[in-house]
């Protein structure tokens, strides 16, 4: 019998430590590793040979997170980075070079809105899809295409990408579909399963959950890298299906100097080990809190697992009847949206979602700054809008927070 995901969490990919047996990860706080014989690190150097030999290129606190999460998703393996935008910035870097052009969902993370703005000086172009649909992004493509990109849950907007359609659309032009899931987690979807080829994690968020490191991941699928569509992949051929991943650590990690501190992979492996248990009270508080501001006046909810979101169906079918973690709540103007934060003493006005606490932000004001109207308006950000990232709080005290700060906003 296949185990269910809880217990995969704290036993797949998780050997205790061979050196002492430690049943949890151990800390390597290191930046090198000595070796006994000159011979032998020229063997670990070249890769003839497994090992270490500097924490910017390979550690076994970083190896361990990476293990798990590619096990959890399902891939071929995984490569952590500094940070969720590093995980996403390697991940289509990797592949892509001056004239190429990638295809994205229009509802994206600020953070990857404005790096895809930052692209056009590397000669990258970036087209978006009018809408999550198939077609949308479809009609983008062109010859110089490399790679499509969407979220699974835009980050605020909230649309629901349908994973298997847009990888249909992929794959009949010979392309592989990326997946930002930081708001689903392995818990909710696993995108390689229905069809995504690169998943990639902002692990500061729900993958961690205590809040307490910044950090990214990368997972690999089975995707056919041709030579000849990605030659920057052509030099690690050789590892056929892992090219994509050998390039990844190679090139992009080591030389962008991209990795993730060990202490922060540590801290992060402890937070995986609740994922299940937070995700599944944090989605019922959440779907508690959705209902509870929805029959409030002057109030507008938006939330996947109300009957009423567009995307209820899909979210339904593809997320197993569970809905995340994230929330929007749209108050009619921003004085109402600011007065309604300020009178919140439970959840925090905080820059970040999937923390164990509640957290609310007002998006326009802040993570959106820099946005223009345009890149606003793809992303769903509107002047009334409150993010809310919902917590493992009591549902009782929750609640009575949010009705306390709605009543006097
Ligand atoms: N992707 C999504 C969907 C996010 O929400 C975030 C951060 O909020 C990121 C990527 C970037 O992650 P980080 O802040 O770890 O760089």
């Amino acid at each position: 019998m296949s185990r269910k995901f809880a217990t995969r969490l704290l036993h797949e990919a998780f050997p205790p430590d061979r050196a002492t047996g430690a049943t949890t990860a151990p800390l390597y706080q290191t930046t090198a590793f000595a070796r006994e014989t000159a011979e032998d690190m020229a063997n670990i150097f070249v890769g003839r040979k497994p090992g270490f030999v500097y924490t910017r290129v390979g550690n076994p606190t970083l190896s361990s997170l990476e293990q798990r999460v590619a096990s959890l998703e399902g891939g071929l393996g995984a490569m952590s980075f500094a940070s969720g935008m590093a995980a996403v910035s390697m991940s289509i870097l990797n592949i892509l070079g001056a004239g190429d052009e990638l295809v994205a969902s229009g509802s994206l993370f600020g953070g990857t809105s404005s790096l895809f703005r930052e692209l056009a000086s590397y000669g990258v172009v970036v087209r978006y899809a009018e809408n999550n649909q198939p077609e949308a992004f479809a009609a983008c493509l062109t010859e110089r295409t490399k790679l499509i990109y969407t979220e699974t849950i835009g980050n605020p907007k909230l649309d629901v990408a349908d994973i298997g359609a847009i990888s249909e659309v992929a794959h009949a032009h010979g392309l592989p579909l990326f997946v930002d899931s930081t708001v689903t987690t392995p818990y909710l979807v696993r995108p390689l399963s229905l069809g995504a080829d690169v998943v990639i994690h902002s692990t500061s968020k729900a993958i961690n959950g205590n809040g307490n490191s910044v950090g990214g991941i990368v997972v690999a699928g089975k995707f056919l890298w041709d030579g000849k569509k990605f030659p920057k992949l052509g030099e690690f051929a050789a590892f056929g299906p892992m090219a994509y991943l050998a390039r990844l650590g190679g090139r992009m990690r080591a030389d962008f100097g991209s990795a993730m501190s060990p202490f922060n992979a540590y801290l992060t492996g402890i937070g995986l080990d609740t994922l299940a248990l937070r995700m599944e009270r944090a989605s019922e508080n959440a779907m508690a809190l959705a209902n509870f501001c929805k029959e409030k006046d002057s109030v507008t909810v938006n939330y996947p697992g109300l009957p009423e979101h567009p995307d209820h169906a899909l979210a339904k079918r593809q997320f197993d009847d569970r809905y995340g973690i994230m929330l929007t709540l749209r108050l009619g103007n921003r004085e109402r949206a600011f007065r309604f934060i300020n009178g919140l003493s439970l959840a925090l006005n905080a820059s970040n979602i999937g923390d164990a606490r509640t957290l609310v932000i007002h998006p326009a004001s802040t993570i959106y700054l820099h946005s223009d109207e345009a890149e606003k308006e793809r992303a769903g950000i509107t002047e009334d809008m409150v993010r809310v990232s919902v917590g493992i709080e009591d549902q009782e005290d929750l609640l009575e927070d949010f009705g306390k700060a709605l009543a006097q906003a």
